[in-house]
């Protein structure tokens, strides 16, 4: 009787703060902070191994979904059309945000990960050089082969590196034009 559950609420606190001031995701972040807070706390609860857990690892777990980017991405989408699914897991890639209906995925990509042509993309770590060179073209292969199965399919994709969303109004603009344009042309067919 009685699994010791008290401990686990005793430890919300150190989770969320910890978390939280150490990786800066407090402060100007807003909402997106805040979600993200959220489901370390959710990991926090559920996991067994609280007491002993390793911060980097919640983290990265977290992270695996509902980046910041892709948080950010969302927030622009929302009042452009709302109607979006995210991670697909039955499509190609698994993109980040799909819109069925209007057959588009968007994937939103991390410079570096995904060799983009950028600063951020082109930075290349001194240790392990020749690893993340074939890691990086690996990333780019499967990348291009996932857009190529899409365009098969009679989709549309979209791509947002990372550091578009330095330029938000640009890219707010991009995404305006991809959904309104389906619009306009299924309108024409009518
Ligand atoms: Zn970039």
């Amino acid at each position: 009787m009685a699994e010791i559950k008290p401990r686990a609420t005793d430890a919300y606190p150190l989770a969320t703060d910890g978390i939280a001031t150490q990786d800066g995701l407090r402060g100007d972040d807003g909402p997106e902070a805040e979600r993200v807070s959220r489901e370390d706390r959710a990991t926090g609860v559920a996991g067994e191994k609280f007491v002993t857990y390793d911060r980097s690892a919640v983290m990265r777990a977290v992270k695996s979904r509902d980046t910041k980017p892709e948080l950010a991405v969302r927030v622009l989408l929302r009042p452009i059309a709302p109607g979006y699914r995210l991670n697909r897991a039955d499509l190609p890639g698994k993109p980040d945000i799909v819109y069925a209906s209007r057959k588009l995925a968007i994937f939103v990509h991390g410079c570096f990960w995904h060799g983009h042509n950028c600063t951020r993309g082109a930075r290349s770590p001194k240790a392990n050089a020749d690893y993340w060179r074939a890691k990086i073209a690996r990333n780019c292969d499967r990348d291009v082969k996932t857009l190529a199965a899409y365009a098969a399919m009679g989709w549309r994709t979209l791509v947002v590196y990372e550091c578009e969303l330095k330029d938000k109004a640009s890219l707010s603009a991009r995404f305006a034009e991809a959904l309104g344009t389906q619009e306009a042309a299924s309108a024409k067919r009518k």
